[in-house]
């Protein structure tokens, strides 16, 4: 049993990094009505290129082709990260409302010798008990529209289980309104839902809505929470 727990850890790991196991027959009989799209803008760290950007987007587009949608990338500015913890870069981006030029917001973290120093940290800790500290990337609760990726890690374990590619492809998601699940029909209908909110007479013509991933309808801006920073 003992020599089970560390697969059983990994297993863990990896499925954090997986939003949930698709369904393809049931996704091929839903519908998810006409084509759309969303603006994502993007805030990102100055060593991340224009290139990366939208390599990021080819990929998660070609996930949400599946539902007719699309990401349309519009990047906002380069700014160094808001703090070195995950939690640092969320509650930031909590304090930043959503322009009418975005539906939703994106921060791009890249990679410091900092952040090596503390892969190299974590790595042993990965290898000594299977746990992984790091956090890949994040979406609030509260309205699902901002959240923050590591769009640059091409190094050590990490690579085995997650890439910046599939970070945002989960993260993205996270901000159509899923939460995570085992098998992904509860997110499709997800996604089918937060689309039929586009023919909703409450919602702002001009912003993509969402939903909380407890059901709450976020049918335009003033629905989405912002707060001070507290120092
Ligand atoms: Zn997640």
């Amino acid at each position: 049993m003992l020599k089970t727990i560390p697969y059983l850890l990994l297993l863990l790991v990896f499925q954090c990094t997986t939003i949930g196991f698709h369904e393809t027959k049931i996704r091929e009989g839903m519908s998810f009505g006409e084509p759309a799209s969303f603006r994502v803008c993007i805030l990102h760290e100055p060593n991340i290129t224009q290139e990366e950007i939208q390599n990021l987007f080819v990929a998660w587009n070609e996930e949400l082709s599946l539902y007719n949608l699309k990401a349309e990338v519009l990047v906002l500015e380069e700014m160094e990260r808001p703090g070195f913890w995950g939690t640092d870069i969320l509650s930031y981006l909590m304090t930043l409302p959503l322009t009418k030029e975005c539906d939703r917001l994106l921060y791009l973290k890249g990679r410091t010798w900092g952040d090596i120093a503390f892969e190299v940290l974590t790595l042993g800790i990965f290898v000594g008990v299977g746990l992984k500290l790091e956090v890949q990337g994040a979406v609030e609760g509260r309205s699902n529209t901002r959240g923050y990726i590591k769009a640059k890690y091409q190094s050590t374990i990490q690579i085995l289980f997650t890439s910046p590619k599939s970070t945002l492809i989960h993260e993205g998601y996270h901000l159509l309104g899923c939460g995570h699940q085992l098998f992904m029909k509860e997110c499709y209908e997800k996604i089918r839902d937060v689309k039929l909110l586009l023919t909703d007479p409450n919602r702002d013509p001009n912003f993509f809505p969402n939903m909380t991933t407890s059901g709450k309808k976020i049918l335009n801006r003033t629905q989405v929470p912002t707060y001070s920073q507290q120092n």
